[in-house]
């Protein structure tokens, strides 16, 4: 979830990588409910996800949450995040759009499918077509688990657009046990990649431990999913170079 140290994140990052992943995501800039919370590192932060990703040969995302912070935070990261409590804010969808990085738009928490669509379409609009959106569960009513995973929006987005769909079933189920079934879910109605919270140390996350897989349930998960991925015609692409 967050970068908290070079070893934590160099650690999950050599995890991560050994077990397949692409692309290193952690937040430096983390917008959180309380305002007690950690915050993130910022710029330092920055810094060790850049390292950590250059020596594991991984792809760096990670999240923007101001319009004055998105040159910053371009000059480290390989592919711009906004979160769920900033998908319409509307003038951080200008900046990321004139940003020369692709753009990983996550679902806001209340919004509707088509809002998703539109949110996407404002950074298209100002000449950024590296858009990928990420449904990462919506508030019900339901309360056993952080957010319901809206399944049905991987099939739906998938038929109304042709951006890239992420699911991210970490932030949408708020827990450990949960997750590797709502990626299996995920993957089998179509989704074009997980974005999945793995730490070295979940008892001692300084951010959303809970949901945090270790490096072992994360290996784990990997080699289901490629079977599920198998049995839908489609296929994981663990390990390989994704271009930016
Ligand atoms: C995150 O992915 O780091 C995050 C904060 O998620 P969300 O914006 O979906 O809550
Ligand atoms: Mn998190």
């Amino acid at each position: 979830c967050s970068v908290e140290s070079r070893a934590q994140i160099h650690e999950i990052a050599h995890m991560v990588k050994a077990a397949g992943a692409t692309i290193l995501r952690g937040g430096a800039f983390k917008p959180r409910t309380s305002p007690y919370s950690f915050q993130g590192m910022g710029e330092p932060g920055l810094q060790l996800l850049r390292e950590a990703a250059d020596a594991t040969g991984l792809l760096m995302v990670t999240e923007v949450v101001s319009p004055m912070e998105v040159p910053l935070v371009a000059q480290y990261a390989d592919i711009l995040q906004l979160g769920t409590r900033n998908m319409q804010n509307y003038s951080l969808l200008h900046a990321v759009g004139e940003a020369h990085k692709p753009v990983l738009l996550k679902r806001g928490m209340s919004s509707t499918i088509e809002e998703l669509l539109m949110a996407a379409e404002y950074i298209l609009s100002h000449g950024n077509y590296r858009v990928m959106v990420c449904e990462r569960g919506i508030r019900t009513f339901e309360t056993y688990t952080r957010n319901t995973l809206d399944i049905n929006a991987v099939p739906a987005l998938k038929q109304l657009t042709h951006l890239p769909v992420i699911v991210d079933p970490s932030h949408a189920t708020g827990k450990r046990e949960l997750v590797d079934a709502a990626s299996r879910a995920a993957i089998a109605a179509g989704a074009d990649g997980l974005i999945i919270e793995v730490h070295n140390h979940p008892e001692r996350a300084l951010s959303d431990g809970a949901q945090s897989l270790t490096g072992e349930q994360f290996a784990a998960m990997v080699k289901r999913l490629a079977r599920v991925a198998e049995a839908v015609d489609r296929r994981l692409a663990v390990g390989e170079p994704v271009v930016a």
